[in-house]
């Protein structure tokens, strides 16, 4: 099946598009936002997201340094890191890049970050905050996702929604901001008893679970809105998403296509978060 029915939400657009906002704003502020990113170990992946980070933060005018640390590194250097940065009045923004070795627990790094300060929106008070409707800082893939659904004009009120993983960064904030915005959510997982049918009754269905083109075109309701999160490494090295693109795109009434999708969404609203919390923190 190659034919394409479905509007294709351009989020590579879409994110440039907020990328110039924020580099507009940030241009008027009279400060530079400072953005911290901390990179421990020589994770490929982890430095390809680094280096972009840095790059798009560079070009939106906030003043990014990136932080290298060996893998060897302990949890008390890197805590001590952390402390230095929530201490400087010129950092912002603190990203510590996850996954981190295994003689550091992530959850004390995240704890230890100044919650004005963590961009990535994973510190339990700025959880709890998403929760209670109270949010500044929301992470930054589930806040690309929403924007991708306004930017689209997809009516979220009344509709049943879809969250299909519940990850603590991706499935569960999403499923809270689709709840916020007064959609009715089921989240599904791999205990849900079947999964095709759940994702069937969906008007919207968001999946973030890691498995490349796991949900198929039969799984999905005719004009469903489509927003593919994953991001899976085919064995021929190709880029694939959690849905099959092509039967999808074939049955749904809008989708995001893998790359090109949610993936340039997070970086921007990395950056709109690093301006907000600038803007929070100096007036
Ligand atoms: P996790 O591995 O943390 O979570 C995956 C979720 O999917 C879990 O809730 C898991 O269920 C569920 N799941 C796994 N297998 C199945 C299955 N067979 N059937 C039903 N549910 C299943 O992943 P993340 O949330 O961190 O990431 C999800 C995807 O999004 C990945 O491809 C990742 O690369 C991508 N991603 C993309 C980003 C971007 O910028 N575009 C940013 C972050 C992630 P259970 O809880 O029961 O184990």
């Amino acid at each position: 099946m190659t034919e394409t029915a479905a509007r294709i939400i351009d989020g590579k657009a879409i994110a440039a598009a907020l990328r110039a906002r924020v580099a507009a704003r940030t241009a008027a502020l009279g400060f530079r936002p400072g953005l911290a990113v901390v990179l421990v170990g020589d994770d490929p992946a982890s430095a390809v997201y680094v280096r972009s980070k840095d790059r798009a933060a560079k070009e939106a005018g906030i003043a990014a340094e990136t932080i290298r640390l060996p893998a060897t590194v302990t949890e008390a250097e890197l805590l001590a890191v952390v402390a230095r940065l929530n201490a400087d009045a010129a950092v912002d923004g603190i990203l510590v890049q996850l996954p981190l070795p295994p003689q550091i627990r992530a959850r004390a790094v995240i704890e230890a970050i100044d919650p004005a300060k963590d961009v990535d929106g994973f510190h339990p008070v700025n959880v709890g905050r998403l929760h209670d409707g109270t949010a500044t800082l929301v992470p930054c893939t589930p806040l690309g996702v929403m924007k991708l659904l306004a930017e689209a004009g997809v009516v979220l009120r009344g509709a049943r929604a879809l969250v299909l993983g519940r990850s603590a960064i991706v499935g569960k904030p999403v499923a809270a901001l689709l709840t916020a915005a007064d959609a009715t959510v089921t989240v599904a997982h791999s205990r849900t008893r079947d999964l095709p049918a759940e994702c069937r009754r969906a008007e919207v269905l968001v999946a973030a679970v890691g498995r490349a083109e796991m949900v198929r075109g039969d799984w999905i309701a005719s004009g469903a809105v489509v927003i593919d999160v994953g991001i899976n490494r085919l064995p021929d090295g190709r880029l694939a998403g959690d849905v099959a693109y092509a039967e999808a795109a074939a049955v749904a009434g809008a989708i995001t296509p893998v790359p090109g999708g949610v993936g340039p969404m997070t970086i921007a609203c990395l950056l709109e978060n690093t301006l907000g919390a600038a803007v929070a923190r100096r007036g």
